[in-house]
């Protein structure tokens, strides 16, 4: 771990700073006139001047006219204001989400609206280099189909399951993927040609949110997922908490029950994983529907083939199945006692959730925010908003997407860590 080291600016970084504060600056607010970014930056208004002619320059910002005012507003008649915007199209990244058993890979543009995606299933027992290759040529395909020239892309972000080294990019443990030390930047920087940043899967999810959903303007957040695993990204004042030696927010492997728990694949027992993963819940579904061969769970199980397992376990919650919503409520419960833990620990304002969790929100939401509510020290856990994720499905492979724009084009500092 390197030591703390408090280092000076030369100019070109003060320039590169005062680029990354416009960028974000029109991100978060469109139609600013030069006048209203000057003073939310607190830039005078030359150097405004100057860093919007740069960026007109480079084709990423625009100038608008609009003839109408707005109420209220103090300027001169018939001189029209002068607005300046983000060109959303003039650059575009590529996202690529690796979970367990399939990934999905886009397009998107600078405002992260995705132009094109593609998911891929595959087997978790073929060995990394061939999902590797898999990517690659998806990656191709998706490129492709955009029909875009190669040069507006800045790069591709990756946000891949299980433990990631984010300054070398390479995923140093993924169990359930069974991968281990597998060099995922340089892999596909070495087969693309094009600037690759990688990162845990749900450490993306929170800065996609943070900077493009949900999570805009707010200081703290904590995006939980679940499916195969349980995990969690954790932002604070924008910026990712990685931890010392990269492993924040591995909340999945938190042990909650002491005694008698189930084995995980972590190798300890009663982590939070055996208790609310996907494979946890279709696993006391499948008690339920074998101790009630006649019920609405057993019957949607047999009648139900075109869509997933899980979403079956869903569907006859919803169609008034009172064992599984019990089972269900019983799960939340667990969720909300791991969540406790990070209110306890992180006070943040915002949690969000992915996943199974954001498809079941009908089932875990409620639950899990009374918990969160009665459980958490001093309040907390009244103050904390709990809400499902703004992106849906896409909220993996928006997340990686904007790994990419926040490495390339928004913090280009980061670019070379
Ligand atoms: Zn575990």
């Amino acid at each position: 771990m390197s030591k703390p080291s408090f280092q000076g600016s030369n100019i070109n970084l003060v320039k590169l700073h005062n680029l990354q504060v416009v960028l974000l600056s029109l991100l978060h607010e469109t139609n600013l006139s030069r006048v209203q970014l000057a003073k939310k930056t607190n830039l005078s208004n030359t150097t405004i001047t100057n860093l919007i002619a740069e960026l007109i320059g480079a084709g990423v910002v625009s100038e608008v006219e609009e003839t109408a005012s707005e109420p209220g507003e103090l300027r001169p008649v018939g001189r029209p204001r002068t607005s300046i915007q983000i060109e959303p199209n003039s650059r575009l990244v590529v996202g690529v989400h690796i979970g367990v058993g399939l990934f999905r890979v886009c397009v998107a543009n600078i405002s992260n609206e995705m132009l094109q995606s593609q998911v891929m299933h595959f087997d978790v027992a073929i060995p990394a280099e061939q999902v590797l290759a898999q990517i690659v040529k998806t990656v191709e395909t998706v490129i492709l189909a955009c029909g875009v020239e190669r040069s507006r892309i800045l790069g591709i972000g990756v946000g891949a399951s299980g433990l990631v080294d984010f300054q070398t990019g390479v995923n140093l443990l993924a169990p359930n993927l069974n991968w281990h030390d597998v060099p995922l930047r340089d892999y596909l920087l070495q087969a693309l040609n094009l600037p690759v940043v990688v990162d845990n899967n749900v450490r993306t999810m929170a800065l996609g949110e943070t900077y493009f959903g949900a999570g805009r303007g707010v200081d703290s957040l904590a995006f939980v997922y679940g499916r195969t695993g349980v995990g969690a990204g954790l932002i604070f004042k924008g910026q990712v908490f990685r931890g010392s030696t990269k492993g924040a927010g591995e909340i999945g492997h938190t042990t909650i029950l002491l005694r008698g728990g189930e084995l995980c694949r972590c190798g300890n027992r009663g982590c939070l994983e055996t208790l609310i993963s996907e494979d946890a819940i279709l696993r006391q579904a499948d008690q339920i529907s074998r101790l009630y061969p006649q019920g609405i769970l057993a019957q949607t199980i047999s009648d139900e083939n075109d869509i997933s397992p899980i979403e079956r376990v869903f569907r006859a919650g919803r169609a008034g199945d009172e064992t599984v919503r019990a089972m269900l409520a019983d799960r939340a419960f667990y969720l909300g006692v791991a969540l406790t833990s990070v209110v306890n620990l992180f006070n943040p304002e915002l949690i969000l959730l992915g996943g199974i969790f954001s498809r079941g929100q009908d089932f875990f939401l409620q639950p899990v925010i009374q918990t969160v509510s009665q459980m958490s020290f001093g309040g907390m856990g009244k103050r904390v908003r709990i809400e499902s994720t703004s992106f849906g499905w896409k909220a993996g492979v928006l997340g990686a997407s904007a790994l990419a724009l926040m490495n390339f084009f928004y913090q280009p500092e980061q670019a070379n860590p």
